[in-house]
Order: C-alpha cells, then structure tokens, then sequence
C-alpha cells in the first residue's frame, strides 16, 4: 500500500477534506492520528479504521500542540487541514476576522509544524522520507476571487510559509507542499451556501466558477493528500498543488 509504515497527523479531521483524507490514508497502509477540536464527531472517525487513533486537538492552543507533540511525535508526514473562510471584501473585514484568519489558517501551522518538526527531521534521517503537506487555496496568490480578502491573504502565506520550510530542509529528506483545492462540496461549504441570501442561487455561482461543471467532492482532493504525504512525490517540493477543476487553465 502507498503509506505502509507510516505515521501520519492531520488537523481538522472530523470533516470535510480532512475526514476523507485520514480515511483514504489509513486504507493506504498509515497509523493515523485523526485531530479536531470537535471531539464527538472524532470517534466516529476512529471506529471506521483500526489504524485511526483520533485525538481531540485545538490548532489555535499553543500549550495543548506542545502537549499533543511530547506524547505522540514522531510522524513520518503531517497534514495540517485546519482553516477558516472569512467571506467578505476588505470592508467588511474588521480587525478581529482578520487576526482571527491568521491565527487560525496560518499561524496553527507554524505552531504545529515548529512542534513537529524535530520528530519529522528524525524520522527523515531514519528513512530518508518525511512529509509536510499544507491546506492552502486556489484562492490565494493564485488568483483573487470576490468576498475572499482576509481568506486569500492568509492562503497566500500558507504558500508562503511552505516554500520557505520547503528551502530550508530540501537537503535533509523533509519535503514540504502546499494544496490549493478548487470549491469542495464540505459540511462548511454548505454552510456558506446555506446562510447566503438565496441559497440556490448561492451553490449556482459556486458551481458557475468550475469549468467542468461542478463542485469538487472530497474524493477529489484526497488521492492528492495521500501522492503529497507519500513517497511517491519524493522529488517534488516547494509547489503549490492545485486540484481546481481547471479554473485556473
Ligand atoms: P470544514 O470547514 O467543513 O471542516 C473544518 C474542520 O476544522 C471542522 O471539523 C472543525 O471542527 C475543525 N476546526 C475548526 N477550528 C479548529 C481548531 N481551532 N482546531 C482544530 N480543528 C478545528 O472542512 P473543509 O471545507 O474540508 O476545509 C478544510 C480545509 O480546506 C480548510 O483549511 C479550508 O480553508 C480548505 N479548503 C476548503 C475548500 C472548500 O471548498 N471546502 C477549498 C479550498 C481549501
């Protein structure tokens, strides 16, 4: 299997892209440690595969990660999924959407990713293989859409922060990827159709933006966090994966 022998962390696991790609990991041969703030519909990950260890994880707790990491490092790859989508343009964006963009889609990374690392840089000498996988955006440096302000911004330094790992370790087997889905049929897209104004006019526009017609499902998006997390990516490094459904042909 692509993931025989390796442990795997993700964040924002309960759900969404997250659930699907710890599921599609554990059938590829990883340990999982499944993460999420919701506890509850963490267990329900756990009992789908024995190789799922779900623990509850808040990404914005600098104490709990530090914790999370003496008890459970090393991890041979990390998926860090967790993120938030603060729908506005600048003016509707106060100070607190945007601290709380940043602390919650990029600074949990470099909280995560800095308490990991030293258990990946191990593993990686072990074996010659670790992996960091970012969740970024196609709305991002990549290309601006209408009500993403704060969003963009912070999927742009996710980008960001993972050329800047992925240079500094490039020569010591640990590679680091960014993944920048298009617009995913998710329990929080739904959400976001469903309190727009016209809902049905909502999912529409959300589906007009895809080239091929439709939303993405998250068995879309996670083969490509299992290629990134496994070896079979090994000389790929530093790249912004986009899984866009060509919007950005
Ligand atoms: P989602 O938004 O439906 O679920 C997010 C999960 O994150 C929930 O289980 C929630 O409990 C968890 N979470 C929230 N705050 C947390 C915290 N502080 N600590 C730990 N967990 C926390 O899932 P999704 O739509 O698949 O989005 C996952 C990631 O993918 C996000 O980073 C999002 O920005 C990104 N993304 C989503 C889409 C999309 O269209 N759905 C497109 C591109 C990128």
């Amino acid at each position: 299997m692509r993931l025989d022998g390796k442990r795997i962390f993700i964040s924002a696991a309960a759900q969404g892209i997250g659930r699907a790609s710890a599921l599609l990991c554990a059938a590829e041969g990883a340990e999982v440690v499944a993460t999420d703030l919701n506890a509850e519909a963490l267990r329900d990950l756990a009992q789908e595969n024995p190789r799922i260890t779900a623990l509850p994880l808040d990404v914005l707790d600098g104490a709990a990660i530090s914790a999370f990491a003496a008890s459970q490092a090393p991890f041979d790859g990390i998926f860090n999924c967790a993120g938030f989508v603060h729908n506005g343009a600048i003016l509707d964006c106060g100070d607190e959407d945007w601290d709380f963009s940043f602390d919650l889609n990029v600074k949990s990374m470099f909280r995560v990713t800095r308490a990991l690392l030293p258990g990946l840089l191990e593993r990686a000498d072990a074996t010659g293989a670790a992996s960091i996988l970012n969740m970024a955006s196609m709305a991002s440096s990549v290309k601006g859409f209408p009500n993403r302000f704060a969003y963009g911004a912070t999927k742009a330094a996710v980008i960001g922060v993972t050329k800047s790992i992925a240079a500094d370790y490039v020569k010591r087997n640990l590679r680091c990827n960014a993944l920048c889905p298009g617009t995913v049929d998710t329990p929080s897209l739904r959400g976001r159709i469903n309190s727009a104004p016209d809902p049905v006019q909502a999912e529409k526009d959300f589906v007009a933006r895809q080239p091929m017609g439709r939303l993405a499902t998250v068995s879309d998006i996670a083969p490509t966090v299992v290629y990134l997390l496994s070896d079979e990516s090994r000389f790929v490094t530093g790249q912004a994966v986009l899984v866009d459904g060509g919007v950005t042909i």
